[in-house]
């Protein structure tokens, strides 16, 4: 018997507050990454649905955008609350769908619940200003006010984390939206629907559809209703996506992709950067948009560096992430194990030496292992592009000025890491890289209360800290006299 099925949650749209299922619609599969078992039918918003959810979010607005920042912090607090009573089993859930590891799962949920409170406290510091006038009886406001029915488009390595960032910050800044999210691993966006629903959010605030993706953006971006558009995903599609925007004149964010260098100084403390870039180099699979993903390694310390690292990705247990023992999971789905292995036979036909790091588990799914690429010339497709999975190419540098050259000479720029004792090369380095985010001696990034966003052609605008509500919120100047 497929026992996953039987533990797996009915699946469904979510529109104007109610849980639409399979009856009369089109669906598709759910599949475990792990077992390859279908896990349950995915129902896939009609052309009726889709205008629904538009219309129940422009309903919605009118009261919600009206309601006290006080009010929406609270629903926001409660949805925090419960994500945190259902973390088990909301975390085996995405496991079951997505992959990873329990534990990472169980961080994830716990991280949303962690938004959830910080955008809960933002909501209440949507502060306008006063100017003072050039003339005494003239009065001069600016208002932070809701920039209407947002749209949302979100990604499946961390299917509930990349929910809540755009659907926290939209609801808290008065805002309603509609999001669709990975069809691939559906489970956790539903039950952060879920926590919303039973924390008392009004119906038509927030929507959730499934489909196929072009038609499902389509209907959204040209309504007139929807002002705002947030996606995360590739570079290629977040530009049509940000170019069908713009011919609407929406405002979007954009969270992309990079292909993260890492900066190892001979300076540095050489085994513990290699414990730790293993870690975040084998979290998720590697499926991660901060993930480290272009070493290079200053000359002097390139074989000891290799050395350390080898042997800590040869300490991985590939396998089922319901296992505990299990520290890496499946890649998500089918595709991701074939652009694996286009990088590594373009990286094979440029002479690189190839090493597997850690066995294969004896199961069906989408599993590859953590993989070094040495040798490698600068033109093998995986020092240009990012993998977006457990392949780690290594290159020798000599001096300061060639590594941040070689960091800075993508058209991406997300995050990027440095390892070094030396104060000077790190303060060189958090001015000299362009990145979005810039890790110095550890990786801490994505927090709900600091700035997540890439720049250059890794993306547009911020998702959490200060800044997270701003991506949501217009700026209107009042002058009374
Ligand atoms: P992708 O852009 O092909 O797909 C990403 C998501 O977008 C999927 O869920 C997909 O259903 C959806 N999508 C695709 N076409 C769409 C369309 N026309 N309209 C609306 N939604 C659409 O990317 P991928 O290859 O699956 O994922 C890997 C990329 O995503 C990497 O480049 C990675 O860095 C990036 N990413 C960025 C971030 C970030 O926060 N910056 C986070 C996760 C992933």
């Amino acid at each position: 018997m497929n026992t996953a099925r039987t533990e797996y949650e009915a699946l469904h749209l979510y529109i104007d507050g109610e849980f639409l299922g399979a009856t009369g619609r089109r669906t598709q599969p759910v599949i475990n990454p792990a077992t390859l078992e279908t896990l349950g039918e995915l129902p896939l918003a009609s052309d009726d649905d889709l205008a629904r959810a538009v219309s129940a979010a422009e309903r919605a607005l009118r009261s919600w955008k009206n309601t006290s920042p006080l009010e929406r912090g609270t629903i926001l607090r409660r949805a925090g609350e419960l994500a945190r009573e259902r973390v088990d089993s909301i975390a085996r859930q995405i496991t079951l769908d997505q992959g990873k590891p329990l534990a990472e799962a169980r961080i994830e949920v716990l991280g949303c619940a962690d938004h959830c409170d910080w955008h809960a406290e933002e909501a209440r510091r949507i502060y306008g200003r006063v100017i003072p006038p050039r003339s005494p009886e003239v009065k001069q406001l600016v208002l932070r006010e809701p920039i209407g029915v947002c749209c949302a488009f979100s990604h499946w390595n961390f299917p509930y984390n990349q929910a809540i960032r755009k659907v926290g910050a939209a609801l808290a800044a008065g805002c309603t939206i509609i999001l669709k999210g990975p069809e691939d691993c559906p489970s956790g966006v539903l039950a952060m629907a879920r926590t919303f629903h039973d924390a008392g959010l009004p119906a038509g605030c927030l929507n959730i559809v499934w489909g196929e993706p072009a038609h499902v953006s389509e209907t959204p971006i040209a309504s007139p209703a929807v002002r705002k558009i947030s996606f995360t995903g590739s570079v290629p599609v977040g530009k049509q996506l940000a170019a069908q925007a713009g011919a609407h004149m929406k405002r979007v964010t954009m969270e992309l992709g990079g292909h993260a260098p890492v900066l190892v100084f001979a300076d540095a403390d050489i085994p513990r950067a290699a414990q730790l870039l293993c870690r975040y180099k084998t979290r998720n699979a590697g499926q991660v948009c901060i993930s480290p993903s272009r070493f290079y390694i200053q000359q002097t310390v390139y074989e000891q560096f290799i050395e350390c690292f080898t042997a800590e990705l040869s300490k991985i247990r590939l396998g089922n992430g319901l296992d505990p023992d299990v520290t890496m999971g499946p890649l998500t789905h089918a595709r991701r194990l074939t652009t694996m292995q286009s990088f590594l036979d373009d990286a094979r036909a440029h002479g690189a030496q190839i090493h597997a790091c850690a066995p294969l588990p004896d199961l069906p799914g989408y599993f590859h292992a953590p993989t070094l690429l040495t040798e490698i010339p600068a033109q093998a497709r995986i020092m240009t592009e990012e993998p977006f999975g457990p392949l780690v190419p290594l290159a020798p540098f000599h001096n300061l000025d060639e590594a941040l050259a070689l960091a800075n000479a993508l058209p991406y720029g997300l995050c990027s890491y440095v390892f070094t004792e030396n104060l000077k090369i790190a303060h060189i380095c958090a001015h000299g890289i362009e990145a979005g985010m810039v890790n110095i001696n550890h990786s801490g990034v994505a927090l709900p209360e600091t700035p997540f966003g890439g720049i250059k052609d890794s993306g547009i605008g911020s998702e959490g800290g200060a800044e997270s509500l701003d991506a949501y919120l217009t700026t209107k100047f009042v002058t009374q006299m």
